[in-house]
C-alpha cells in the first residue's frame, strides 16, 4: 500500500510554496519508513525552490534536514526498528562502488549521490514519480544504509539542522584539523554559520565571527564566539589580518572575499560553503605570499554524519531554533533573505493541515 503523504512544494520560481499531496513508496528489502517530525529549512532548500541554480523540476518538495519516527522496516533491515528516532540528511543513495562511496564520502560519489530531493531516483522514490521529494512533507521512504540515528538526548526538533548545517560545518573543521590552539573564523551566522561556531568551540578553537551588522553580536558570544567583527569596517578587518588558520565562508550570495582572504595566517586555508553560481575574484598575490587556500567542501559522509550527531550528543550541542508551522514556510524565506534567521526555521509537522 504505497503511503499517503502531505507536502509544501514549490511550484515555479516566482510562486510561493503551496499545499502538495503525493503516495511515497511501501518500503521494500531494505527500507526504511519514517514519519518525519520536524524538517529544518535550509537556505539550499531556497535556492532550488527559486531555481537560484538553474535546473529545479517542478514541483518540487524541499527539505534535507528530517527528524523522525520509525513506522515501519523491510525484511532485510537489521539497524534499525519501529520507534526508533531516526535522521535523514541531504542523501538518499549513491552508488556505493565508486572510491567516494567505498571511502565513506558517499557525497563525492563519482555518478553523483541521489539527494534527497530533486534528483532523478533509479531506485524508485515517490510513486509514480521520477524525482526524488524531501522533507517538507510527514512522510519518507528510505534505504536503511542512508538514514542515521539521533541520540536520545537531543530533542528532535532542534537535532533537525543537523543533518544539513551540522555536518556541512563539521565535515570541513574535521577535515582541516581543527582542534586546541586553532583560530577558526565564521563568515556568516545563519543556521550553517552558527552549528560551525558551536562546534569549532566544542572542538577547542578560538573562534572569530564575522558578520555583516553587529545584531547577532550577543548571540555569537553566547554560542562561544570569542571575537566578533563586521566585515564592512575596513579598520577592523586590517587588524585582524594574517590570524586565522580556517575560515568557515557561509554566505549565501556571491560577496567580495578579497578582504577575507587577507585574515589567513601562513597556510591557512577559506572554506566555502555557500551554493553561489557566479564566479569569486580570487587573486594570486594574496595567496602566494602566505601560501594560503581557498577550499569547497560539500556536506559529509553517512558516517561522518552519525559521528558529528554523537559529537553533538557528547557535548550537548543542538541548534538554535525557531519552530514554525508547515503553511508559514513562504514567511521564513522571506526572512532568511533578510538574514533574519535565529538561527534555523523547522517545520513542525504535527501542525501540517488535515
Ligand atoms: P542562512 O541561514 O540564510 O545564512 C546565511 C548567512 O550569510 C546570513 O545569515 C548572513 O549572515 C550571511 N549573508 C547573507 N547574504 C549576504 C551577503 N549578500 N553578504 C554577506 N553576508 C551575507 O543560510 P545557510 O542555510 O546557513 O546556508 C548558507 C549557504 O550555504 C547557502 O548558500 C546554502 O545553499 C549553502 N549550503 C551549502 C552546503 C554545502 O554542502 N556546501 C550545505 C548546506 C548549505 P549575517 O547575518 O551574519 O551577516
Ligand atoms: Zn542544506
Ligand atoms: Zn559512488
Amino acid at each position: 500500500m504505497p503511503i499517503a503523504t502531505r507536502a509544501f512544494a514549490a511550484v515555479a520560481a516566482d510562486k510561493p510554496l503551496e499545499p502538495y499531496r503525493f503516495d511515497r513508496r511501501d518500503p521494500g528489502p531494505d527500507d526504511v519508513a519514517i514519519e518525519i517530525k520536524f524538517c529544518g529549512v535550509c537556505h539550499s532548500d531556497l535556492h532550488v525552490a527559486k531555481n537560484d541554480l538553474g535546473g529545479t523540476r517542478y514541483p518540487i518538495v524541499p527539505g534535507h534536514e528530517i527528524a523522525g519516527v520509525v513506522t515501519a522496516v523491510g525484511d532485510n533491515v537489521t539497524r534499525f526498528k519501529v520507534g526508533d528516532r531516526v535522521g535523514v540528511g541531504c542523501m538518499v543513495d549513491s552508488c556505493r562502488v565508486c572510491e567516494p562511496c567505498r571511502a565513506g564520502e558517499e557525497q563525492y560519489c563519482v555518478p553523483g549521490m541521489t539527494q534527497t530531493y530533486g534528483s532523478a531516483d533509479p531506485k524508485g522514490g515517490p510513486v509514480g514519480q521520477t524525482i526524488t521529494q524531501g522533507g517538507y512533507s510527514d512522510r519518507i521512504t528510505v534505504d536503511q544504509n542512508y538514514v542515521l540515528r539521533i541520540p536520545d538526548s537531543l530533542p528532535l526538533d532542534a537535532a533537525a539542522p543537523l543533518l544539513c548545517a551540522g555536518i556541512t560545518t563539521y565535515s570541513p573543521l574535521r577535515h582541516w584539523k581543527v582542534g586546541p590552539g586553532s583560530k577558526v573564523a565564521v563568515v556568516g551566522l545563519g543556521g550553517l554559520g552558527h552549528m560551525a561556531v558551536k562546534l569549532a568551540v566544542a572542538m577547542g578553537a578560538e573562534v572569530t565571527v564575522l558578520s555583516t551588522s553587529d545584531r547577532k553580536k550577543a548571540d555569537a558570544e553566547r554560542m562561544g564566539a570569542k571575537h566578533f567583527l563586521i566585515n564592512s569596517d575596513a579598520q577592523a578587518m586590517k587588524a585582524a589580518g594574517e590570524t586565522f588558520d580556517l575560515i568557515i565562508n557561509t554566505v549565501s550570495a556571491t560577496h567580495e572575499i578579497a578582504g577575507h582572504l587577507q585574515l589567513l595566517a601562513k597556510d591557512g586555508t577559506m572554506v566555502m560553503l555557500g551554493l553561489t553560481t557566479e564566479g569569486l575574484p580570487v587573486f594570486a598575490m594574496p595567496l602566494l605570499w602566505r601560501r594560503r587556500s581557498v577550499a569547497g567542501s560539500l556536506i559529509g559522509g553517512i558516517r561522518e554524519t552519525q559521528e558529528m550527531l554523537d559529537f553533538c550528543a557528547a557535548h550537548g550541542i543542538a541548534c538554535d531554533i525557531e519552530l514554525i508551522a508547515p503553511d508559514q514556510i513562504n514567511e521564513a524565506y522571506a526572512r532568511m533573505e533578510r538574514s533574519d534567521v535565529r538561527y534555523r526555521f523547522v517545520i513542525d509537522m504535527a501542525r501540517m493541515a488535515a
